[in-house]
């Protein structure tokens, strides 16, 4: 393997090679990125197969036992220098996110990067502040201990997928593996920068490794390695099936968050503008995001009051160049997606789905905002995740009805409800099947939180305690009571 160079992207240099061991590699294959802004190709990136995939998962594997040795508080110095170093270099990663992948520049800069900042920021302190659990039970002293797993293989999406990796790394190092992550190959680059910023942070050689590459190549690779003791996977659950056999295979744990199809309920004692506001504001990121409320359930009194609103929310978004300060909803990822979006919404029609407004491509990779009434619950546009600016609308008689029709699909990511009533917002976020629901607001977290999907959204939690759970050994130490001083 050669030592690629790297590119210019958006003003910024941006290594195109695997980060492995402490160096960055060309290897002999390579794919292209292209801009979703104007479809033109950005980058060539490494495409690594089984032989780099190997070499990153050797060298994970040799750093792994220092790593781990340096203990919680040993590893907090490196996590907070990598978090600083996001903090100042968030124009350049959001430039070159946002080339890569089309996210609305100014929410990368005013939130998104930062998240991944805070990411390694909180780790460290929550891996610092956890203590062994001792008790004393039959003559014993009981200690549980958290040693960490070892070597971590961490595959992400295209959307979002700077923090989406910094949500899975962060606790990763915290708790004492060694990662290697393969972004996606719709938006590698923005992972590559944060190799480089974990370089500058004088993170050790084979910590932390990046290999780029195809899903089915070096992600197949990846997480079927012996070597692999955690597989982390962010993406849809065709691939988390694909992935749970090959950890399967090797008996190693491995968590999956996946897709979403959440409702988002709005019951007649809901305040129906903010309601509606927030409904249209399921077109943001041009509805590629899975938390995203895609199926709008509205109680059938207020189903005018309710549209009324919600068209006139969806008017004010501004459809452009994501770099634009008053664009809100963006080009879609790929001209593959594109053609997948339209796919399910022509199916709709014709499967006699009723198109209420939008269903259009527009100029590049944008998509109108568009919003399908059912005909019927099974519909396949009410059933599977569009994962882009299409949204249901269904309504419902009483909060049973609701509950019925939120828990209709075979997904369980999330889901929002609006109501005034306290003890609705109990007892229907109680009902709903899934990791997450947000009452009368959304996407706000604390990053403390579990956070995973049931059905065919997820396996595992990660968060807070529960991540560094995930990438520890838990251990019973027993000693008998007073047999040592
Ligand atoms: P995807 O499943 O196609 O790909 C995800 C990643 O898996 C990519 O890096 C890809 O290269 C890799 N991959 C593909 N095949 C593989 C294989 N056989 N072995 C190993 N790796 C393989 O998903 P996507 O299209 O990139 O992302 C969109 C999906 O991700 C949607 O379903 C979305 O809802 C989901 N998602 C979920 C969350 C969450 O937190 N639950 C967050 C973001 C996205």
């Amino acid at each position: 393997m050669s030592t690629s160079v790297a590119t210019r992207v958006a003003g910024v240099d941006v290594p195109t090679g695997h980060f492995i061991g402490g160096e960055w590699l060309a290897g002999d294959a390579s794919f292209e990125t292209i801009s979703p802004i104007d479809q033109e190709a950005i980058a060539e990136v490494a495409r690594a197969g089984e032989r780099e995939v190997d070499a990153a998962v050797g060298a994970a594997a040799e750093a792994f036992p220092d790593w781990a040795a340096l203990g919680p508080g040993g590893r907090a110095p490196y996590l907070r220098r990598l978090a600083d170093l996001i903090d100042a270099n968030v124009e350049r990663l959001a430039a070159v996110e946002c080339a890569d992948m089309a996210m609305l520049l100014r929410s990368l800069r005013a939130r998104v990067i930062a998240r991944g900042a805070l990411n390694f920021r909180n780790y460290a302190e929550l891996a610092v502040a956890y203590e062994e659990r001792d008790w004393r039970s039959r003559g014993t002293w009981n200690r549980v201990q958290r040693t960490p797993a070892g070597p971590a293989a961490v595959i992400t999406p295209w959307n979002a997928p700077f923090m989406l990796s910094t949500w899975k790394v962060a606790p990763a190092l915290a708790a004492g593996c060694t990662v290697v992550l393969k972004p996606a190959e719709w938006s590698p680059l923005s992972c590559a920068v944060l190799a480089q910023l974990a370089a500058e942070a004088g993170m050790p050689p084979g910590v932390f490794n990046v290999v780029q590459g195809i899903g089915e190549e070096a992600g197949a690779a990846l997480v079927s390695h012996p070597l692999i003791r955690r597989v982390s996977f962010t993406g849809s659950p065709e691939t988390g099936r694909l992935i749970g056999v090959a950890a399967a295979r090797n008996l190693v744990p491995f968590t999956a968050e996946l897709g979403g199809k959440g409702p988002l309920v709005v019951f007649d004692d809901a305040d129906l503008d903010a309601a509606a506001a927030k409904a249209a504001g399921q077109y943001d990121d041009a509805g590629q995001v899975c938390l995203a409320g895609t199926r709008l359930l509205i109680q059938d009194g207020i189903r005018g009051a309710f549209l009324e609103r919600f068209h006139a929310a969806v008017d004010r978004h501004v459809l452009g160049d994501p770099r634009e300060d008053a664009t809100t909803i963006s080009p879609l990822i790929h001209p593959d997606h594109v053609d997948r979006v339209a796919g399910f919404v022509e199916r709709a029609l014709a499967d006699g789905q009723r198109l209420v407004r939008g269903g259009h491509r527009l100029d590049g990779l944008l998509f109108e905002p568009t919003l399908i009434e059912p005909t019927r619950d099974d519909a396949e546009i009410v059933q599977r995740e569009v994962f882009g600016p299409v949204l249901t609308l269904q309504t419902f008689t009483d909060e049973a009805d609701a509950i019925r029709l939120a828990n209709s699909t075979a997904y369980g990511l999330s889901g929002i409800v609006y109501t005034g009533s306290l003890g609705r917002a109990d007892r229907v976020g109680r009902a709903i099947r899934a990791g997450v629901i947000w009452v009368n607001t959304f996407l706000v977290r604390d990053l403390t939180a579990p956070f995973g999907g049931v059905g065919i959204s997820g396996i595992g939690r990660e968060g807070g305690d529960y991540a560094l759970d995930f990438y520890s050994d838990l251990k019973t130490l027993q000693i008998l009571d007073g047999s040592v001083m």
